[in-house]
């Protein structure tokens, strides 16, 4: 004896009942409103055409809504994960544009400017000279006259040094304000670099001089220059204190260098 899995009562004859193509189970045609006709026919037609019971019908429709869920769930995280793309890019962006601007703010531009700065600066003093030490007079006399003097002091200073050269254009400034105690050193502007290194290379020759041998001439360094030399000073300064000896500085292209003569 068969029980209808809808209703389930007794399936008493043949007729009136099929097989459920989901469950496997036996059920009243008239459970689930088809006519033996409809039934008969899908039967011999086609086997793609499925007849079910209530329950698998249910179950089925189920799944279809359980499909659908799936879907728009899967669109919904779809979208979500492109939202969160395109939001992790722009946050991306926005870092690498801080990092840039940031880079360029903290090194380029300043230092490269300190260079443009550096590099005119000593342009502008490589065709002068420093001569420190030579006697100033007194803020009694007149401007004109101290320069005349300064002017003077310094032609004789270039006599001894370079005999053989007539420096004809160049003018002196003291430098910095005045004072009673000490005497400023004085600038001299040449027309050529080269007049500057033919007078430092001869400056030696002032110590063979009574009036000049406490007188002393160098380039016309930039504070960077300066405080490069002091660097290098000091560290030469510890290497002859470690024992090393014959150390000197020597000037390479402008650029100052600690060598050891032999
Ligand atoms: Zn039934
Ligand atoms: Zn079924």
């Amino acid at each position: 004896m068969t029980l209808c899995v809808n209703c389930g009562t007794i399936c008493a004859t043949n007729a009136g009942k099929t097989q459920c193509d989901g469950c496997q189970g036996t059920v009243h045609l008239s459970c689930i409103g088809i006519s033996e006709k409809e039934a008969t026919m899908t039967r011999s037609k086609s086997k793609s055409i499925k007849i079910v019971c209530n329950q698998c019908n249910n179950n089925m429709s189920c799944l279809k809504d359980l499909r659908t869920l799936i879907t728009s769930l899967q669109h919904e995280l779809s979208s979500s994960i492109n939202q969160l793309k395109t939001e992790f890019q722009s946050q991306l962006d926005d870092i690498n544009v801080k990092l840039t601007q940031s880079s360029q703010q903290r090194q380029s531009t300043p230092v490269l400017e300190e260079v443009v700065q550096e590099v005119l600066e000593r342009q502008k003093r490589a065709k002068n000279i420093v001569i420190f030490n030579l006697p100033e007079q007194s803020n009694n006399s007149s401007d004109e006259i101290r320069k005349e003097n300064d002017n003077l002091l310094v032609k004789n200073v270039l006599n001894i040094t370079n005999p053989n050269v007539d420096f004809e254009n160049f003018s002196v400034r003291r430098m910095g304000r005045f004072n009673e105690s000490r005497n400023r050193p004085i600038k001299v502007f040449f027309k050529n670099e080269s007049d500057v290194f033919s007078v430092v290379r001869s400056s030696k020759n002032l110590k063979n001089d009574l009036r000049f041998k406490n007188v002393n001439i160098s380039f016309d360094r930039t504070p960077k220059q300066l405080e490069l030399y002091n660097q290098l000073k000091t560290e030469m300064n510890g290497r002859i204190a470690r024992g090393e000896s014959n150390l000197k500085i020597r000037y390479y292209n402008g650029t100052p260098k600690i060598i050891r003569l032999n």
